[in-house]
């Protein structure tokens, strides 16, 4: 079954949507790199990496749906942040904006009836609850050592330890 007109455009919408979040960790990594934060910097890049395959993954969608990906411009990131926790707290928000956005294609493949793209948004779904999860947890963590050096150091050193596929697709 092709992809409807309305799916369609949505799906596009999000390819847009993953390469702009792509492009802001982009800009959350060299924020990192240039504090000599090297951990958060590695965290920042496997964002990148991880968004943009997202992006490919709808992109590929689109196409094996009878579709065509249509690409949108994406808009300067921000790049001047007071502080990792100010860096982290905005990952935390946009990735809550990003689960709105899902969330909204899954509910429009419900009104179409499309159950093929209800199951391929449930891996979306769930590395939503993953995302969100993991930006709490680092930005409850950076509160708790409310800008304590050694405590910076300790957080930066695990999250340079993040892998691939590290609980997140
Ligand atoms: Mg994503």
């Amino acid at each position: 079954m092709k992809l409807s007109a309305n799916l369609q455009e949505s799906f596009n919408d999000q390819i847009n949507a993953e390469l702009a979040s792509a492009y802001l960790y982009l800009s959350m990594a060299a924020y990192f790199e240039d504090e000599n934060l090297p951990g958060f910097a590695h965290w920042m890049r496997m964002q990148n990496e991880e968004e943009t395959a997202h992006a490919m993954r709808f992109f590929d969608y689109v196409h094996d749906r009878g579709g065509r990906a249509t690409l949108k411009g994406i808009g300067e990131p921000p790049s001047d942040f007071r502080n990792p926790l100010d860096v982290m707290e905005r990952t935390l928000e946009h990735e809550r904006k990003v689960t709105v956005l899902i969330n909204r294609m899954y509910q429009l493949a419900i009104e179409e009836s499309d159950y093929a793209a209800q199951v391929m948004l449930h891996d979306l779904i769930n590395e939503q609850v993953e995302e969100e999860k993991v930006a709490e947890e680092i930005v409850d963590h950076l509160r708790i050592i409310e800008g304590d050096g050694t405590g910076l150091l300790q957080i930066d050193a695990r999250l340079g330890e993040r892998t691939a596929g590290d609980g997140q697709i």
